[in-house]
């Protein structure tokens, strides 16, 4: 196996293999180093196994870290067309689904690996798998890559070790050695895309529920974030996208002590006047011959309407038409804010990506280059920045690695 390389990639992820078509495109001798024994493990996760790879929606407001208009660049080199174009030549045919999240038509995350793949192969781009690096040392203008299959050289390095979500695919983090080494800071790295934990025992209770609802973050008694649509009760506490989009904060928060609470509302459409209506013409001009319990049902899930008469202390045997306007509007509060303590988020094993990395300070956004380390290079979701549930993590993967790939190229062709 050849030995010297213009470029040598670390990480055969959705980014690295994306940084080594497009570097390769444009000429040059490309190696990915990968530990596993196959490329792209974690994209075959994506989107249950169908990889929602883009949106069409895209925008700042997409994406999270210390930094969010580093992310800019990118996207305008290399967004949503780019991206869908990139995929239907490489044999990808984009299908749509609701919200604007796009998949391969196949159905299959497979079908994006294998496609990828294919064209590392006709562009020659080598790929090392098991491979073992002991370190990485630039020494006269060259990066030596010291592995279990011996050393290996390049003119630019590019880190594309991913973050530590799901460490079974390979990113565990190990990445984030080399990149100490060569001086770099890295922020907070915290679970992201993934499921809070709950102090409430009525969890217990309403374990298994699904129901549209809004979600609010309250960090150190100030809202924070909020997001809609099908929130999962689950036994632990919270789960389902919507909990997922906001879970970034709570984990961050969590890392530094403060204190986080989540509010759950089942009636998000309503105001609290009408929400309050709506349980008095439920219970006192519809309830007649009910209980409190048989006036709920029909609205919201039949655990979740225990837990809610719990939680307002109305006893559900009570005749519906014996509440009170006070019992009510204390029933209106707990439907509209369920108030669930956080104690902690699932780990980095459940999470979908990992919030925190690369300080994108010291990093170029129009280049991916290093500031700090010439022919150093970044891209993908080892940099501090995570997206939203959507297709954006990958979007960021792709776009990123588009950048980093093309970037290194140039400075290879200028030597
Ligand atoms: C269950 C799940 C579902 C997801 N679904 C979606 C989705 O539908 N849409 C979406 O946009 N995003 C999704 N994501 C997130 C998305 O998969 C990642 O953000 C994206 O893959 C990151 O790309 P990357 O190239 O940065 O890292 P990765 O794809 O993680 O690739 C990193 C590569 O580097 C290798 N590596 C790590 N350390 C070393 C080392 N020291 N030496 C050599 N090789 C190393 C790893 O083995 C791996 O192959 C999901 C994630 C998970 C876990």
């Amino acid at each position: 196996m050849d030995r010297q390389f213009d470029i040598i990639i670390v990480g055969a992820g959705a980014s690295g293999l994306t940084a080594g078509i497009f570097a390769a495109r444009r000429g040059a001798h490309v190696l990915i180093l990968e530990h596993m024994d196959r490329a792209g493990k974690k994209i075959l996760a994506t989107g249950n196994g169908k990889c929602n790879f883009t949106n069409e929606k895209q925008g700042i407001a997409y994406y999270h870290g210390k930094n969010p208009a580093f992310v800019l660049p990118a996207l305008r080199q290399f967004g949503l067309q780019e991206t869908l174009q990139f995929f239907e030549e490489l044999g990808v045919y984009p299908k749509k689904k609701r919200d604007g999240y796009y998949y391969p038509a196949s159905g299959q995350a497979v079908s994006v690996v294998e496609t990828l793949l294919m064209e590392c192969r006709r562009l020659d781009v080598r790929i090392a798998y098991n491979i073992g690096i002991r370190e990485i040392v630039k020494e006269n203008e060259q990066y030596s890559f010291h592995t279990k299959q011996g050393i290996f050289k390049s003119r630019c390095c590019i880190i594309a070790t991913g973050g530590k979500a799901a460490k079974k695919t390979g990113s565990d983090g190990s990445g984030n050695l080399y990149i100490e080494k060569f001086g770099h800071k890295l922020t907070d790295i915290v679970p992201s895309l993934v499921q809070l934990q709950g102090k409430q025992s009525f969890l217990k209770e309403i374990a298994g529920i699904r129901a549209d609802g809004k979600i609010q973050v309250y960090i150190d008694g100030e809202k924070i974030a909020e997001d809609m649509g099908e929130l999962q009760l689950t036994a632990f506490g919270v789960s389902g996208i919507p909990t997922f989009q906001v879970s970034r904060y709570a984990s961050l928060a969590l890392l530094h002590g403060k204190k986080v609470f989540t509010t759950l509302n089942f009636l998000p459409g309503l105001t609290r006047e009408e929400a309050q209506e709506l349980l008095e013409r439920r219970f006192c001009r519809y309830g007649g011959g009910k209980n409190a319990d048989q006036a709920l049902t029909g609205l919201f899930p039949d655990k979740l309407n225990k837990v809610l008469l719990k939680e307002a202390h109305i006893p559900p045997h009570k005749p519906a038409v014996h509440c009170t306007v006070q019992e009510l509007g204390g029933l209106a509060d707990k439907a509209q804010c369920l108030r669930i303590d956080i104690t902690g988020t699932k780990g980095f094993d459940n999470a979908q990506v990992s919030a925190g990395g690369v300080d994108t300070d010291e990093v170029n956004p129009t280049t991916m280059e290093s500031r700090l380390v010439p022919g150093l290079y970044f891209c993908g979701e080892v940099l501090d920045v995570d997206g939203m549930c959507g297709g954006y993590n990958l979007q960021w993967a792709w776009c990123s690695g588009h950048i980093a790939g093309v970037s290194a190229a140039s400075v290879c062709e200028t030597v």
